[in-house]
Parts: C-alpha cells; sequence; structure tokens
C-alpha cells in the first residue's frame, strides 16, 4: 500500500532521501503540505534532524491541518493529537501502533527547537497533559492578578516576591506585609 499524507488524504508520500534508518524505515513528505512523516526509529537518527530542519517550510502561521488529525500512512487507523505547548500551541499527531509521529509544516523546526525530539513520545503522556494545564492555571492567575491589581503594582509586586522567594527570612516579609495590609495605617513607616 502506498503511503497518502494523513492531511491531504489524495497526495502521496515520497521517501526524503538520507534519512533511511538501518531497519529500512526513512522519513517520507508530502509534496503539497510540506508536512513529515517520521518513523520512530528515523526521529533518533541524528543526521535526519539537521536535514528535515533544512527542509521544513516555515509557514506565516498555523497551517489549517494543524487543527485537525489524519490516517497513518501505515494503515494504522486515526492517529493521536497532542497539544505541544499551550502557549501559541500546535499539535503533533501519533500513531499508537507503530509510533511515527506526523509534523505539519514547520512543527519539525519547532519541536527540535524546543529539544522535544529526544523523548518525542512524552508529549502523549499524561505527565505532560499535566504540565500544559499547571502552566495554563499559572498564566490565568497571573493575567488575573494583572487585571485586578494594575500592571504597576503587579510588576512590583512579582519582582518582589521573585526577590523573596529565595530568602532565608522570607516567613518574616510575609507576616509583615499581611499585618500591615490587615491593618492599613497603624504600622506605616516611621
Ligand atoms: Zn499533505
Ligand atoms: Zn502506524
Amino acid at each position: 500500500m502506498l503511503p497518502h499524507c494523513p492531511k491531504c488524504s489524495l497526495q502521496l508520500l515520497v521517501a526524503v532521501d538520507g534519512t533511511r534508518a538501518s531497519t529500512g524505515a526513512a522519513a517520507l513528505r508530502c509534496p503539497a503540505c510540506s508536512g513529515f512523516w517520521v518513523p520512530p526509529e528515523v526521529v533518533a537518527v541524528v543526521s535526519s534532524v539537521a536535514l528535515l530542519g533544512e527542509l521544513d517550510v516555515q509557514p506565516p502561521h498555523a497551517p489549517d491541518a494543524d487543527m485537525r488529525t489524519g490516517q497513518c500512512p501505515d494503515g494504522h487507523g486515526l492517529l493521536r493529537r497532542a497539544r505541544v505547548t499551550w502557549h501559541e500551541p500546535y499539535f503533533l499527531e501519533r500513531c499508537a501502533r507503530c509510533g511515527g509521529v506526523w509534523f505539519d509544516a514547520g512543527e519539525w523546526s519547532r519541536a527540535a527547537n524546543d529539544e522535544l525530539l529526544a523523548n518525542l513520545s512524552e508529549v502523549w503522556s499524561p505527565a505532560w497533559r499535566k504540565q500544559l494545564s499547571d502552566e495554563q492555571a499559572h498564566a490565568a492567575l497571573q493575567g488575573d492578578l494583572r487585571a485586578k491589581l494594575g500592571a504597576e503594582i503587579f510588576l512590583s509586586l512579582n519582582d518582589l516576591a521573585n526577590r523573596l522567594e529565595t530568602h532565608p527570612q522570607r516567613a518574616v516579609a510575609l507576616a509583615y506585609l499581611s499585618e500591615r495590609l490587615k491593618h492599613p495605617g497603624e504600622l506605616g513607616e516611621e
């Protein structure tokens, strides 16, 4: 069976020269959308990292195709999507059976820059999803504080928190701040 692009279903994929692993598997490229299909043993081939990086096309914005999944080119059914980042998000798709991963145009370079290629399968782990949701919750909290306090106070507060975070007497600072704000005007500086 000839491998079809998961995103452009009628388009056949072509092997990328110089990416063949010892098992005979090679990275495949879609001539229409410029995405890559990369079997797990090829992700591990160091030379393919640089080679695919050079061939990778950088679209001006995320391709529409990133919003949907597709079928494994090796006929194993629907690929599993995973959100890689919560900020400027992008998604990768992986086949649960053969471990091959689909990269839409530009995503190989992003994953390489984010140093994800060495442990790529982690992106589909529950721990990864947990970390993303923690980051998202943290950012939401920061956004909420900034909106309520105003940018200037928010920045000073953050700066102060950063400086106190590692201070051995941070408990004293917290107690002072707490007392001071519970009883405004009573403990003011002399
Ligand atoms: Zn395609
Ligand atoms: Zn597969």
